[in-house]
Protein backbone atom coordinates (compact mmCIF):
# COMPACT_ATOMS: atom_id res chain seq x y z
CA UNK A 1 0.00 0.00 0.00
CA UNK A 2 1.61 3.32 -1.07
CA UNK A 3 0.15 6.75 0.44
CA UNK A 4 1.41 9.79 -0.53
CA UNK A 5 1.75 12.41 1.81
CA UNK A 6 1.29 16.35 -0.08
CA UNK A 7 0.31 19.71 0.11
CA UNK A 8 -0.53 22.42 -2.00
CA UNK A 9 1.26 24.78 -0.05
CA UNK A 10 5.02 25.03 1.28
CA UNK A 11 5.22 24.76 4.74
CA UNK A 12 1.99 23.00 6.22
CA UNK A 13 3.65 20.00 8.13
CA UNK A 14 3.32 17.50 5.36
CA UNK A 15 6.97 15.98 5.97
CA UNK A 16 6.13 16.19 9.86
CA UNK A 17 3.39 14.48 9.16
CA UNK A 18 4.92 11.59 6.95
CA UNK A 19 7.80 11.16 9.49
CA UNK A 20 5.52 10.73 12.39
CA UNK A 21 3.18 8.14 10.33
CA UNK A 22 5.86 6.06 9.24
CA UNK A 23 7.84 5.96 12.38
CA UNK A 24 4.37 5.03 14.52
CA UNK A 25 3.95 2.31 11.83
CA UNK A 26 7.35 0.93 12.15
CA UNK A 27 6.82 -0.42 15.78
CA UNK A 28 4.60 -2.90 14.94
CA UNK A 29 5.22 -3.19 11.09
CA UNK A 30 8.03 -2.73 8.28
CA UNK A 31 7.48 0.65 6.56
CA UNK A 32 9.30 2.55 4.21
CA UNK A 33 9.33 6.44 4.02
CA UNK A 34 10.25 7.82 1.12
CA UNK A 35 11.23 11.72 0.50
CA UNK A 36 10.29 12.48 -3.04
CA UNK A 37 11.12 15.99 -2.20
CA UNK A 38 14.22 15.84 -3.64
CA UNK A 39 15.06 19.84 -4.23
CA UNK A 40 15.11 20.10 -0.95
CA UNK A 41 15.04 16.37 0.72
CA UNK A 42 14.38 16.96 4.79
CA UNK A 43 13.47 13.45 6.37
CA UNK A 44 16.97 12.64 7.07
CA UNK A 45 16.80 15.33 9.51
CA UNK A 46 14.57 13.57 11.82
CA UNK A 47 16.67 9.83 11.48
CA UNK A 48 20.46 11.41 11.69
CA UNK A 49 21.73 7.73 10.94
CA UNK A 50 24.68 6.77 8.30
CA UNK A 51 23.46 6.04 4.79
CA UNK A 52 24.36 4.16 1.59
CA UNK A 53 23.89 6.28 -1.48
CA UNK A 54 24.30 6.07 -5.17
CA UNK A 55 24.10 7.88 -7.88
CA UNK A 56 21.22 8.76 -10.08
CA UNK A 57 21.98 9.08 -14.00
CA UNK A 58 20.40 10.06 -16.83
CA UNK A 59 21.47 8.71 -20.54
CA UNK A 60 22.33 12.25 -22.41
CA UNK A 61 23.68 12.42 -26.35
CA UNK A 62 27.45 12.43 -26.96
CA UNK A 63 28.28 13.79 -30.93
CA UNK A 64 31.10 12.12 -32.67
CA UNK A 65 32.08 15.30 -34.74
CA UNK A 66 33.98 13.42 -37.21
CA UNK A 67 31.00 11.36 -38.29
CA UNK A 68 28.24 14.16 -38.21
CA UNK A 69 27.96 16.06 -41.44
CA UNK A 70 25.70 18.63 -40.15
CA UNK A 71 23.02 16.86 -41.59
CA UNK A 72 20.24 19.10 -38.98
CA UNK A 73 17.91 15.90 -38.21
CA UNK A 74 18.72 15.60 -34.86
CA UNK A 75 18.19 19.34 -34.51
CA UNK A 76 14.48 18.82 -36.13
CA UNK A 77 13.66 16.34 -34.26
CA UNK A 78 14.43 17.65 -31.21
CA UNK A 79 11.32 19.34 -29.54
CA UNK A 80 13.05 20.55 -26.21
CA UNK A 81 15.34 22.49 -28.32
CA UNK A 82 18.52 20.75 -26.64
CA UNK A 83 20.26 20.65 -30.22
CA UNK A 84 21.00 23.44 -32.33
CA UNK A 85 22.91 22.39 -36.01
CA UNK A 86 25.78 24.62 -36.95
CA UNK A 87 27.39 24.89 -40.37
CA UNK A 88 30.66 23.86 -38.34
CA UNK A 89 29.46 21.59 -34.99
CA UNK A 90 26.58 20.34 -33.37
CA UNK A 91 25.69 22.33 -29.92
CA UNK A 92 24.22 20.16 -27.25
CA UNK A 93 22.50 22.05 -24.28
CA UNK A 94 22.10 19.36 -21.96
CA UNK A 95 19.67 21.44 -19.43
CA UNK A 96 17.16 21.16 -22.08
CA UNK A 97 17.62 17.35 -22.62
CA UNK A 98 15.16 15.29 -22.02
CA UNK A 99 17.07 11.93 -22.68
CA UNK A 100 14.24 10.97 -25.00
CA UNK A 101 16.99 9.08 -26.83
CA UNK A 102 15.41 10.39 -30.44
CA UNK A 103 18.22 11.64 -31.45
CA UNK A 104 20.47 8.88 -31.83
CA UNK A 105 17.53 7.19 -33.15
CA UNK A 106 17.19 9.50 -36.05
CA UNK A 107 20.95 10.30 -36.91
CA UNK A 108 21.62 8.86 -40.38
CA UNK A 109 25.26 8.48 -39.94
CA UNK A 110 25.51 6.77 -36.46
CA UNK A 111 27.04 10.03 -35.03
CA UNK A 112 24.94 10.21 -31.94
CA UNK A 113 25.95 7.83 -28.25
CA UNK A 114 24.73 8.47 -24.88
CA UNK A 115 26.56 8.57 -21.88
CA UNK A 116 25.27 8.32 -18.72
CA UNK A 117 25.22 12.30 -16.67
CA UNK A 118 25.05 12.41 -12.85
CA UNK A 119 22.01 14.20 -12.14
CA UNK A 120 21.21 13.28 -8.21
CA UNK A 121 21.53 10.72 -5.57
CA UNK A 122 19.67 8.11 -3.38
CA UNK A 123 20.56 7.35 0.13
CA UNK A 124 19.06 4.47 1.80
CA UNK A 125 19.31 3.90 5.45
CA UNK A 126 17.46 1.69 8.27
CA UNK A 127 17.33 4.52 11.48
CA UNK A 128 15.42 1.76 13.10
CA UNK A 129 13.83 -1.45 13.15
CA UNK A 130 10.95 -1.90 10.73
CA UNK A 131 11.80 1.47 9.48
CA UNK A 132 14.04 1.92 5.89
CA UNK A 133 14.23 5.63 4.56
CA UNK A 134 14.80 6.14 0.77
CA UNK A 135 15.53 9.47 0.32
CA UNK A 136 16.06 11.42 -3.84
CA UNK A 137 18.58 14.54 -3.54
CA UNK A 138 18.31 16.21 -7.08
CA UNK A 139 22.05 18.12 -7.52
CA UNK A 140 22.34 21.54 -7.55
CA UNK A 141 21.57 22.80 -10.83
CA UNK A 142 19.85 20.20 -12.34
CA UNK A 143 16.62 20.95 -13.74
CA UNK A 144 15.17 17.22 -14.25
CA UNK A 145 13.49 16.23 -10.49
CA UNK A 146 11.44 13.58 -12.32
CA UNK A 147 13.90 10.83 -12.94
CA UNK A 148 15.16 10.88 -9.30
CA UNK A 149 11.77 10.57 -7.82
CA UNK A 150 11.29 8.06 -10.46
CA UNK A 151 14.43 6.14 -8.91
CA UNK A 152 13.77 6.60 -5.48
CA UNK A 153 10.38 5.10 -6.30
CA UNK A 154 11.64 2.14 -7.82
CA UNK A 155 13.78 0.83 -4.89
CA UNK A 156 10.44 0.79 -2.28
CA UNK A 157 8.12 -0.41 -5.40
CA UNK A 158 8.22 -4.04 -3.99
CA UNK A 159 7.58 -3.12 -0.51
CA UNK A 160 4.36 -3.34 1.58
CA UNK A 161 3.78 -0.03 3.11
CA UNK A 162 5.17 3.06 1.25
CA UNK A 163 5.00 6.44 2.90
CA UNK A 164 5.83 8.96 0.06
CA UNK A 165 6.69 12.55 1.19
CA UNK A 166 6.09 14.61 -2.20
CA UNK A 167 7.10 18.05 -2.87
CA UNK A 168 4.64 20.94 -1.93
CA UNK A 169 2.79 22.58 -4.83
CA UNK A 170 1.18 20.78 -7.99
CA UNK A 171 4.17 20.77 -10.55
CA UNK A 172 5.32 17.90 -12.54
CA UNK A 173 7.54 15.91 -9.33
CA UNK A 174 4.25 16.25 -7.27
CA UNK A 175 2.38 14.20 -10.03
CA UNK A 176 5.25 11.71 -10.43
CA UNK A 177 5.33 11.12 -6.71
CA UNK A 178 1.45 10.70 -7.03
CA UNK A 179 1.32 8.09 -9.44
CA UNK A 180 0.77 5.07 -8.63
CA UNK A 181 -0.32 5.61 -5.24
CA UNK A 182 -3.34 4.30 -3.38
CA UNK A 183 -4.47 7.64 -0.75
CA UNK A 184 -3.15 11.21 -0.24
CA UNK A 185 -2.87 13.22 2.53
CA UNK A 186 -3.00 16.24 2.28
CA UNK A 187 -1.78 18.48 4.58
CA UNK A 188 -3.01 21.89 5.45
CA UNK A 189 -3.49 25.04 7.68
CA UNK A 190 -6.64 27.11 7.79
CA UNK A 191 -4.85 29.96 6.38
CA UNK A 192 -6.54 31.79 2.61
CA UNK A 193 -3.26 30.66 1.24
CA UNK A 194 -3.51 27.34 2.84
CA UNK A 195 -7.16 26.80 1.25
CA UNK A 196 -6.43 28.22 -2.46
CA UNK A 197 -3.41 25.59 -2.40
CA UNK A 198 -5.71 22.87 -1.27
CA UNK A 199 -8.31 23.33 -3.65
CA UNK A 200 -5.16 22.96 -6.65
CA UNK A 201 -3.68 19.89 -4.63
CA UNK A 202 -7.45 18.39 -4.53
CA UNK A 203 -8.16 18.97 -7.93
CA UNK A 204 -4.47 17.31 -8.76
CA UNK A 205 -5.52 13.88 -7.01
CA UNK A 206 -9.03 13.95 -8.46
CA UNK A 207 -7.35 13.99 -11.92
CA UNK A 208 -5.01 11.34 -11.15
CA UNK A 209 -7.98 8.99 -9.69
CA UNK A 210 -6.20 9.43 -6.40
CA UNK A 211 -8.61 8.71 -2.89
CA UNK A 212 -8.33 11.90 -0.45
CA UNK A 213 -8.09 12.80 2.97
CA UNK A 214 -7.45 15.84 4.72
CA UNK A 215 -4.95 17.02 7.76
CA UNK A 216 -5.38 19.98 9.37
CA UNK A 217 -2.12 21.50 10.85
CA UNK A 218 -1.62 24.07 13.32
CA UNK A 219 -5.14 24.68 13.69
CA UNK A 220 -6.57 27.30 15.91
CA UNK A 221 -9.78 25.88 16.37
CA UNK A 222 -10.90 28.67 13.54
CA UNK A 223 -10.88 26.50 10.47
CA UNK A 224 -14.36 27.44 9.36
CA UNK A 225 -13.78 27.82 6.27
CA UNK A 226 -11.54 24.12 5.47
CA UNK A 227 -14.37 22.64 7.13
CA UNK A 228 -17.03 23.94 4.87
CA UNK A 229 -14.28 23.21 1.83
CA UNK A 230 -14.15 19.65 3.06
CA UNK A 231 -18.14 19.34 3.60
CA UNK A 232 -18.50 20.66 -0.08
CA UNK A 233 -16.09 18.59 -1.54
CA UNK A 234 -16.97 15.52 0.24
CA UNK A 235 -13.25 15.37 1.81
CA UNK A 236 -12.63 13.54 5.05
CA UNK A 237 -10.82 15.25 8.08
CA UNK A 238 -8.62 12.29 9.21
CA UNK A 239 -6.48 14.33 11.77
CA UNK A 240 -6.78 17.87 13.01
CA UNK A 241 -2.98 18.67 15.07
CA UNK A 242 -3.46 21.86 17.29
CA UNK A 243 -1.35 24.75 17.05
CA UNK A 244 1.06 24.23 20.14
CA UNK A 245 4.51 25.88 21.16
CA UNK A 246 5.34 22.46 22.68
CA UNK A 247 4.98 20.89 19.20
CA UNK A 248 6.90 24.03 17.51
CA UNK A 249 9.61 23.46 19.79
CA UNK A 250 9.58 19.51 19.63
CA UNK A 251 10.42 19.96 15.51
CA UNK A 252 12.19 22.91 15.88
CA UNK A 253 14.52 20.44 17.83
CA UNK A 254 14.33 18.13 14.75
CA UNK A 255 12.65 15.49 16.76
CA UNK A 256 9.74 13.84 15.99
CA UNK A 257 5.89 14.25 18.05
CA UNK A 258 5.46 10.89 18.31
CA UNK A 259 8.54 9.77 19.57
CA UNK A 260 8.91 12.93 22.53
CA UNK A 261 5.03 12.27 23.23
CA UNK A 262 4.04 8.76 22.56
CA UNK A 263 0.64 9.53 23.21
CA UNK A 264 0.27 11.04 19.96
CA UNK A 265 1.22 7.07 18.20
CA UNK A 266 -2.48 5.98 18.80
CA UNK A 267 -3.67 8.96 16.40
CA UNK A 268 -1.24 8.63 14.23
CA UNK A 269 -2.18 4.93 14.17
CA UNK A 270 -6.13 6.13 13.91
CA UNK A 271 -4.67 8.35 10.79
CA UNK A 272 -3.01 4.73 9.09
CA UNK A 273 -6.32 3.05 9.13
CA UNK A 274 -8.37 5.98 7.95
CA UNK A 275 -6.00 5.81 4.48
CA UNK A 276 -6.74 2.52 4.39
CA UNK A 277 -10.01 3.22 4.23
CA UNK A 278 -9.48 5.48 1.74
CA UNK A 279 -7.98 3.40 -0.13
CA UNK A 280 -10.49 0.79 0.05
CA UNK A 281 -8.50 -1.86 2.00
CA UNK A 282 -10.26 -4.26 4.08
CA UNK A 283 -8.89 -4.35 7.36
S1 LIG B 1 21.65 13.83 -37.12
FE1 LIG B 1 23.72 12.99 -36.86
S2 LIG B 1 24.81 13.58 -38.71
FE2 LIG B 1 22.97 14.83 -38.64
S3 LIG B 1 23.61 16.72 -37.60
FE3 LIG B 1 22.82 15.36 -36.02
S4 LIG B 1 24.63 14.25 -35.27
FE4 LIG B 1 25.21 15.17 -37.23
S1 LIG C 1 17.85 12.75 -26.13
FE1 LIG C 1 15.90 13.65 -26.81
S2 LIG C 1 15.75 15.50 -25.60
FE2 LIG C 1 17.88 14.89 -25.50
S3 LIG C 1 18.88 15.97 -27.13
FE3 LIG C 1 18.26 13.98 -27.96
S4 LIG C 1 16.24 14.34 -28.88
FE4 LIG C 1 16.69 16.10 -27.55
Amino acid sequence: MKIAVASGKGGTGKSMVAANLAFTLSQSEPVTLVDCDVEEPNLHLFFPVSATSTDVTVPVPVIDEKACNRCGKCGEFCQYGALTVLESRVLFFSELCHSCGGCTLVCPNDAIHEEPKRIGTISISAPQPGLKLISGTLDTGSPHAVPVIRAVKKQAAEDPVVILDTAPGTSCPVVEALDGCDACILVTESTPFGLHDLQLAVDVAARLGIPVGIVINRSDGKDKETLRFCIDHDLDILMTIPFSREIAAIQSRGDLLCRARPEWQKDFCALFTKCRSLAGVDE
